[in-house]
């Protein structure tokens, strides 16, 4: 019966048994359905209809395994804060299998929190109910931001308790990827030294991920690729004020998605030096590092493909080089046009740079919201609420400098303004799942089992750029004792 719902194809576990270990989710004891993504589950080809509060609460457990499922926990290896560990792995998720989207892509179908597995080392395989919470409103906020991401499918809370600093619920989440390879992946075979291995990892992934670039087998393609599509994800948090938060190598998805939501936030006020980590100490990931050391994920990814670049590894580093080094300048394109977008141009022009980052000094010494400031930026064009904007600025002389300058470049395009202040809005965000307000939902939910705040939420995140009208918490920014440092939760 369960064939009819779910229609598993899967591929990974054709590849060696060293690439993944099988094993089956451990049953919870009183599994609930929180949260189906009803959306999602049609683009996944699975009948909603078909989905109740009694099924679900089961496959979404992993109480039940749906007919065609393998279960496996695939392993791989990762930089830790710029530490290798040799050997990370599935600690506390298990991949069910692959299936099928309506527009024909392959994607993974992976329970979190569901139990031990042989990498769990140390750790207990649970996840506490806040964290999944968190990962399903803020992956769902990119993905409607229009930003590649892995996605949610379910909430189930387990009936257990997960033993943190404090005990709390239990939660598993369903997640769906285009794949759960990382760069960590390749560093797992290449530490090992086991080329021909990696060189299946690498042929697997052109296939899955690639194979419409017309790149087969060209693994110097396959690595300008990825370094293309991380240049093209990170200008993209960098346009809506994302943090990830921990950008370790295992963090880092081949297929170009954001994945592994943890301590991560989108910023209120700007500033360029914030983390959310607890233990980012040296601000590895704050988020104006965040293209810096994706190039040093990127390069980690190079080193472990050298042994397939080329025999000669002297020619093998030289093609590694040559293309990590076109990556400031892809990066740079990629933010310019992000960037350009959110102040209305449409060409390119020399002194863009410079209107962008007076902008953004403008705001970091005025201590203002990112997000309200690039959609205030619509108002100021068609001079609605300027009054009210321009009062939050203290050094209004530097404002209005400013305000010139960009005009200026914008009558230099012959841009109709109205039109222009129209298109900002479509990429200006007003509604992002602010921290405030995303720690809020949780307490709600963990501490009173409340999970209307959480749906409500998730229906303002999901229409970012609309102007329909929601409750007014919804867009503004933290007051002082509202603002969170960090978002350590216990994951
Ligand atoms: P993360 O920091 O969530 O990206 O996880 C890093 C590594 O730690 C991965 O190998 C996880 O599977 C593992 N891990 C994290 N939490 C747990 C846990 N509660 N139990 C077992 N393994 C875990
Ligand atoms: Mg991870």
């Amino acid at each position: 019966m369960t064939k009819e719902i779910f229609k598993f194809s899967n591929t990974y576990t054709n590849l060696p048994s060293n690439f993944y270990e099988r094993v089956n989710p451990i049953p919870v004891k009183n599994p609930k359905l929180i949260e189906f993504n009803s959306d999602l589950s049609r683009f996944l080809n699975i009948d909603p209809k078909k989905i109740n509060a009694e099924n679900g609460k089961l496959f979404f457990s992993g109480n039940i395994i749906p007919d065609g499922a393998e279960p496996i926990a695939t392993a791989y290896a990762g930089h830790q804060f710029g530490n290798f560990v040799p050997q990370l792995g599935d600690g506390r998720a298990i991949l069910m299998g692959e299936l099928f989207t309506i527009d024909g892509n392959r994607v993974d179908f992976q329970l979190k929190g569901s139990g031990k597995t042989p990498f769990s080392r140390d750790g207990d395989g649970r996840s506490p109910l806040g964290p999944v919470i968190r990962e399903y409103i803020l992956s769902e906020a990119i993905h409607n931001l229009g930003i590649k991401s892995t996605r949610a499918l379910a909430i189930v809370s387990t009936g257990e308790t997960v033993l943190r600093e404090t005990p709390n619920p239990g939660g598993i989440l369903t997640r769906i990827a285009s794949s759960h390879i990382r760069v960590g992946t390749f560093e797992f075979f290449f530490y090992k030294r086991d080329f021909k291995s990696l060189k299946k990892l690498a042929d697997y992934t052109i296939k899955r991920h690639f194979e419409k670039n017309d790149i087969i087998k060209n693994y110097s393609l396959l690595l300008k690729n990825v370094i293309y599509s991380q240049a093209k994800l990170i200008s993209k948090w960098m346009s809506v004020g994302f943090i990830h938060g921990v950008m370790n190598t295992d963090n880092t998805s081949i297929s170009g998605e954001t994945i592994d939501y943890g301590p991560c936030a989108f910023m209120d006020h700007f500033d360029p030096k914030r983390v959310f980590s607890y233990i980012d100490f040296q601000g590895r990931y704050s988020y104006m590092n965040q293209g810096k050391i994706i190039l040093w994920n990127l390069s980690k990814f190079a080193e472990s493909i050298l042994p397939i670049l080329n025999d000669d590894i002297n020619k093998a580093k030289k093609i590694a080089v040559e293309c990590l080094e076109e990556f400031p300048d892809i990066f740079k394109d990629k933010w310019l046009n992000e960037m350009r977008k959110k102040f209305g141009f449409k060409k390119k022009k020399n002194e863009d740079i410079k209107i962008i980052n007076d902008f953004f000094e403008l705001i970091r010494v005025e201590n203002l919201d990112f997000t309200l400031s690039f959609r205030n930026l619509s108002n100021l064009l068609t001079n609605k609420n300027e009054k009210e904007i321009k009062s939050q600025f203290k050094d209004k002389r530097r404002l209005d400098t400013w305000i010139s300058s960009w005009k200026e470049r914008l009558k230099n395009e012959n841009l109709d303004l109205l039109a222009t202040s129209f298109e900002m809005e479509k990429v200006n965000p007003l509604y992002i799942p602010r921290n405030h307000l995303v720690e809020s939902v949780i307490n709600a939910a963990v501490q009173n089992n409340d999970f209307s705040k959480m749906k409500e939420l998730l229906k303002v995140i999901r229409r970012p750029f609309s102007k329909e009208f929601f409750n007014k918490k919804y867009k503004l920014p933290p007051r002082p004792d509202q603002i969170i440092s960090n978002t350590f939760c216990g994951t």
